[in-house]
C-alpha cells in the first residue's frame, strides 16, 4: 500500500517495526522510529548494535525482513536506492580514486541525466559550500583526510536529497579536526534545512551535534531523547552507563512516602531519592548519580551543618585525584567498601584545593540529584 497518509504532523521518515536478520542473527529487531523534517538525528550505540544496517535499509541497500519504512507517508520499499530522495555518505568516503574532486561531486548528477551547464553550476555551489575552491582538479590521493571528507559530503549533497545519512562521518579525522568538522556539519545542516541522520559510537559527538539521539543496543532502540534528557533522565541502567559517567548503586526500595523513596543499597548503605517516575511496585532498583552531582567536603562543624541538609551523606577516603583542566575528578572508597566518583568544577573547588589521596571526606548529594532505574 503506497497511498500517502495525509496528516500535517506526519513525520518525514517513519520506521515501523523493521527487522533484518543475517542467518539466525537479528541485526535489527522490530525497530520503530519517527524522524521529523529538519532534524539532526544521531543513532548512538556500541559496535555491532545494528546502526549501519538500519541506515542501509533507509538508503535501500538492504531490504527489511519485516516492517515498513515510510517517507512523507509513502512506503519506499518499491523505490530503488538511486531514486530515493535519501543519500548516504559512507564511513570510508568511497571516493573514486581516478576521478577529480569535480568529477567525484558531479558523478551522481551525470548519472541522473542532468545537463552539463546545470552540473557545472551545481558543482560550483557544492565546492563553495564545503570550502574546496581551487581544489576541483585534484584527485583524492592529493587531498588530506579532512578534504576527502568534504568531497564525500559535497558529493552526497549534490542531488539535494531530503535526507542525508552519514555513517561515522568523522571517524577518520583526528580529534581537533573532528571537533571543527562537527561544528561545520551542524552549520551546514541548519543552513540547508535538511534532515541529517548520523551514525556514531561517540556519545560526545552525538550530544554535540544532534537535536535528538536514539540509543541502540542489540538491534533495538533503548531510548530516543534529546541529549539533555538522555543524560539527566536515562530510561534504563544500560543507557545511564552508556551515556556519560555515572555512579550506580543497586538496591531495594524499603519505603515510599509520596515521591520520596528510601533505598537500602547492596553495600549496606541507605540512599533517599526523589523520584517523580517511581517505577511503581518495583523494589529491585538501581540509583544513578552523576559524578558532578556528588559534592565533597572535609569533616568539620561548619561543613557538617551544610551537608547534613543534603540528606545523603557518605563517608570515605579519597583514593585518586585527576586534574582535567575544567574539573577535577576524585575517586573515593566509601566506608561501606563501594567506590564513588565526584567531579568538581575547578572554579568551585574552594577548600578542596589541597585534598589528596588518603584523606577522609564526606560525599553528599540531595534526593533530587538521583535517578531511580528499574533493574
Ligand atoms: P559498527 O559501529 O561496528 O559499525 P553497527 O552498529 O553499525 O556497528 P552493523 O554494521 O549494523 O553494526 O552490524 C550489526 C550486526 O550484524 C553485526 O553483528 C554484524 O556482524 C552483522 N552483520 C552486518 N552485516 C552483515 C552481513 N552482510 N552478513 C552477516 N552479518 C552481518
Amino acid at each position: 500500500n503506497t497511498a500517502p497518509t495525509a496528516a500535517a504532523d506526519m513525520p518525514l521518515l517513519r520506521v515501523e517495526g523493521v527487522s533484518k536478520a543475517f542467518g539466525d542473527f537479528r541485526a535489527v529487531d522490530r525497530l520503530s522510529l519517527d524522524i521529523k523534517a529538519g532534524e539532526f538525528f544521531a543513532l548512538l550505540g556500541p559496535s555491532g548494535c545494528g546502526k549501519t544496517t538500519l541506515l542501509r535499509m533507509l538508503a535501500g541497500f538492504e531490504t527489511p525482513d519485516e516492517g515498513r519504512i515510510l517517507l512523507g507517508g509513502r512506503d519506499i520499499a518499491p523505490v530503488l536506492p538511486h531514486d530515493r530522495p535519501v543519500n548516504m555518505m559512507f564511513q570510508n568516503y568511497a571516493l573514486f580514486p581516478h576521478l577529480s574532486v569535480r568529477d567525484n561531486i558531479a558523478f551522481g548528477l551525470k548519472r541522473a541525466g542532468m545537463a552539463r551547464a546545470a552540473i557545472d553550476t551545481r558543482v560550483g555551489e557544492m565546492v563553495a559550500l564545503v570550502k574546496l575552491e581551487g581544489m576541483e582538479k585534484r584527485r583524492p590521493d592529493q587531498l588530506s583526510g579532512g578534504q576527502k571528507q568534504r568531497v564525500a559530503l559535497a558529493r552526497s549533497l549534490a542531488r539535494r536529497p531530503k535526507v542525508l545519512l552519514l555513517d561515522e562521518p568523522l571517524a577518520a579525522l583526528d580529534k581537533k579536526l573532528r571537533e571543527g568538522t562537527q561544528l561545520e556539519l551542524m552549520e551546514l545542516q541548519r543552513r540547508l534545512g535538511m534532515t541529517f541522520i548520523v551514525v556514531t559510537h561517540d556519545q560526545e559527538e552525538a550530544m554535540t551535534m544532534a537535536n535528538r539521539i536514539g540509543v541502540m543496543d542489540a538491534g533495538r532502540l533503548e531510548q530516543v531523547a534529546t541529549p539533555r534528557d538522555l543524560y539527566e533522565a536515562p530510561a534504563s541502567r544500560w543507557v545511564a552507563q552508556f551515556v556519560g559517567d555515572v555512579n550506580l548503586f543497586d538496591g531495594e526500595v524499603t519505603s515510599r512516602e509520596g515521591h520520596r523513596l528510601t533505598i537500602a543499597t547492596r553495600d549496606g548503605g541507605t540512599i533517599v531519592v526523589a523520584e517523580p517516575r517511581d517505577p511503581a511496585g518495583k523494589t529491585e532498583v538501581s540509583v544513578a548519580i552523576r559524578p558532578e552531582k556528588v559534592k565533597l567536603s572535609r569533616r568539620g562543624p561548619a561543613s557538617d551543618a551544610v551537608n547534613a541538609q543534603a540528606i545523603n551523606r557518605l563517608e570515605g577516603v579519597v583514593t585518586d585525584v585527576s586534574y582535567l583542566g575544567g574539573s577535577t575528578v576524585y575517586k573515593i572508597k566509601l566506608d561501606s567498601g563501594a567506590a564513588l566518583r565526584s567531579s568538581i568544577a575547578n572554579t568551585a573547588r574552594l577548600d578542596l584545593d589541597t585534598l589528596s589521596a588518603g584523606q577522609r571526606v564526606v560525599a553528599w548529594f540531595t534526593p533530587d540529584d538521583c535517578v531511580v532505574l528499574e533493574r
